[in-house]
C-alpha cells in the first residue's frame, strides 16, 4: 500500500483566537525540526500542514510526529485529481489495502470546493457504487455501524482520502506557556510530570539534587537518561538540567533533624533552592512528580508545609494521578526501565522509619533554626552548575568519578554532551 501524503491536523489549536496563528506556527516549528532528517516535504496551508511521505517508513514518520505538542491528529492520505473518476481509482485502492477481513464500511465526504458538480451526499453514493463491484473480498456497506469509514476530502486544489486518524499528542506547542523548573528526581512520577508540563506548553529545565557520594553516581546518570528522552519533545531537542551539589545539605540534614521530619525539612530546602535558581532565570514556576496521597509525605498538611517556604506557583500535572495511570504513560514514553533502575537518590536513600504525615510549620522551623538554611540555600544556588543533554547525545558520567561533579569537572567543555 503506498500512501502519498500525511495530512496533519492541528485540533483545540484551532479554537485559539487571536493567538491561533502564533500558536500554529510554532506547532509547525516544532513537525520541522522533527522530520528535517527525513527524505519528505512539507507544505503548510491556512488549517493543516501536508507532509509528503516519498520512500519514509510510515513508522518512522508516526514515530517522529508523535513528539509533537499541538499536533491535533494525522492520516496517511492518498491524493487524487478532483474527478469522480480519479476519486473512485483512490477509493477502490484504498479499501481493497486497508479494509480489514469481514468488513463493513461507509463512504463520508466532505466538500469544501463547491465547484465540484456532486454534493457531499451524492459523492458519497456515486464512488460507493462504482467501488463496490470492483473490490477484491467481500466488504459489505454499513452506513449506520460501520467498522470502518472512508473519508473523502474534496478541497479547492485536490482530493484526500484516508482511513483512519490517528491521535497527536495534543496540548500546545512547547514554548507558548513560559518555562518552569522541574524537580527531576530519577523516579517514575517526575519525568512524566516534566513532560505533561511540556505537552501543555511549558518548556521545562530540570533541577536535580544530586547527594553523591552518598547516593550514587548512576542515580545521576538516571536523570541524564531521563532528559535524553525528554530532550525529544524541546524545540531544539536539548534539555537542560540544573545539578545541585546536594551532599552537604544531605548530611547536615541527616545529623541534625529528627527521623519523621528528615523528608520535610528536605523538601523546603529543595523549593527554597529551585525557587532561588528560578528567580535567577527568571522562570515563573515549579513542576514536581508530587501526587496525592502517593506516600506518606504527600498528604495536603505536608504539601502546605513544604510549599509555605516558596512564594511561586507549583505545577503538580500528576497531583491527582494514580500510580498506575503514572506508569503507563512512563511506558509510552520509554522513560519507565530508566526509572526503576536500582539506583536511589537523596529522598530514597536513609528513608525514614517513621516519616510524619502532617508536618506542621512551626516544628519544621524549630528543627531548621539548627541549620544555617540562608547559607546552605546560596551556597547551592552559588555552585549549581548546568547541563545541557542533547537527545541523541552518549553520555554516560558513570566512566568519570564517584561524584557528579567530578564527571562535570572532567567533561564539562565537551560540547557534544555538555555546555
Ligand atoms: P518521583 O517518582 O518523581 O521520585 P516520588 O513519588 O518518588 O516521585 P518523592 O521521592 O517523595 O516522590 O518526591 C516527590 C517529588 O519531589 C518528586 O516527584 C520530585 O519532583 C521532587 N524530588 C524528590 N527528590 C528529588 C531530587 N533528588 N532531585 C530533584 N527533585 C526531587
Ligand atoms: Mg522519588
Amino acid at each position: 500500500m503506498k500512501y502519498d501524503q500525511v495530512l496533519v491536523r492541528f485540533g483545540d489549536l484551532m479554537l485559539k483566537g487571536k493567538n491561533r496563528n502564533i500558536f500554529i506556527d510554532r506547532t509547525v516549528n516544532l513537525i520541522r525540526q522533527n522530520i528535517k532528517d527525513l527524505n519528505v516535504k512539507m507544505r503548510k496551508t491556512h488549517d493543516r500542514v501536508y507532509i509528503t511521505i516519498n520512500d519514509v517508513c510510515l513508522d518512522l514518520i508516526t514515530n517522529r510526529l508523535k513528539r509533537v505538542s499541538g499536533l491535533g491528529s494525522f492520516s496517511f492520505v492518498k491524493v487524487a485529481e478532483n474527478d469522480l473518476d480519479k476519486i473512485v481509482e483512490a477509493a477502490v485502492f484504498m479499501l481493497n489495502n486497508t479494509l480489514e477481513e469481514d468488513s463493513t464500511f461507509k463512504i463520508e465526504t466532505k466538500r469544501a470546493n463547491k465547484r465540484f458538480p456532486l454534493t457531499s451526499l451524492e459523492t458519497s453514493q456515486e464512488v460507493a457504487k462504482k467501488v463496490l463491484p470492483q473490490l477484491t473480498k467481500n466488504f459489505k456497506v454499513d452506513v449506520r455501524n460501520p467498522k470502518q469509514t472512508l473519508h473523502i476530502e474534496i478541497r479547492d486544489e485536490e482530493t484526500y482520502l484516508f482511513m483512519d486518524s490517528i491521535k497527536g499528542l495534543g496540548g500546545f506547542p512547547v514554548g507558548v506557556g513560559g518555562k518552569g523548573i522541574s524537580l527531576l528526581s530519577g523516579g517514575i512520577d517526575s519525568p512524566v510530570a516534566t513532560f505533561l508540563a511540556m505537552k501543555q506548553g511549558v518548556l521545562a529545565e530540570g533541577i536535580h539534587f544530586d547527594s553523591s557520594p552518598l547516593t550514587p553516581v548512576e542515580s545521576a546518570q538516571k536523570v541524564i537518561d531521563l532528559s535524553k528522552k525528554l530532550a525529544l519533545y524541546t524545540p531544539n531537542h536539548e534539555f537542560v538540567i540544573h545539578m545541585v551539589p546536594f551532599h552537604n545539605i544531605h548530611m547536615e540534614i541527616l545529623k541534625k533533624v529528627p527521623d519523621p521530619y528528615l523528608i520535610t525539612v528536605m523538601r523546603r530546602i529543595m523549593f527554597r533552592i529551585a525557587e532561588e535558581l528560578a528567580k535567577k532565570l527568571g522562570i515563573l514556576a515549579l513542576i514536581t512528580g508530587e501526587s496525592i496521597g502517593q506516600v506518606a509525605s504527600q498528604t495536603i498538611e505536608s504539601f502546605h508545609t513544604i510549599e509555605n517556604v516558596t512564594n511561586i506557583p507549583i505545577l503538580r500535572p500528576v497531583l491527582t494521578y494514580d500510580k498506575q495511570e503514572i506508569v503507563n504513560i512512563a511506558h509510552e514514553l520509554d522513560l519507565y526501565n530508566i526509572s526503576i533502575r536500582p539506583f536511589e537518590d537523596c529522598c530514597a536513600i536513609y528513608l525514614p522509619k517513621n516519616p510524619t504525615t502532617k508536618p506542621t510549620i512551626r516544628r519544621a522551623e524549630e528543627y531548621e533554626a539548627n541549620l544555617d538554611i540562608d547559607k546552605l540555600v546560596s551556597d547551592a544556588v552559588e555552585h549549581t552548575y548546568k547541563w545541557v543533554i542533547k537527545a541523541d547525545s552518549d553520555l554516560d558520567i558513570t566512566n568519570y568519578g564517584f561524584t557528579t561533579l567530578e564527571a562535570w569537572e572532567a567533561i564539562k567543555d565537551d560540547s557534544i554532551s555538555s555546555k
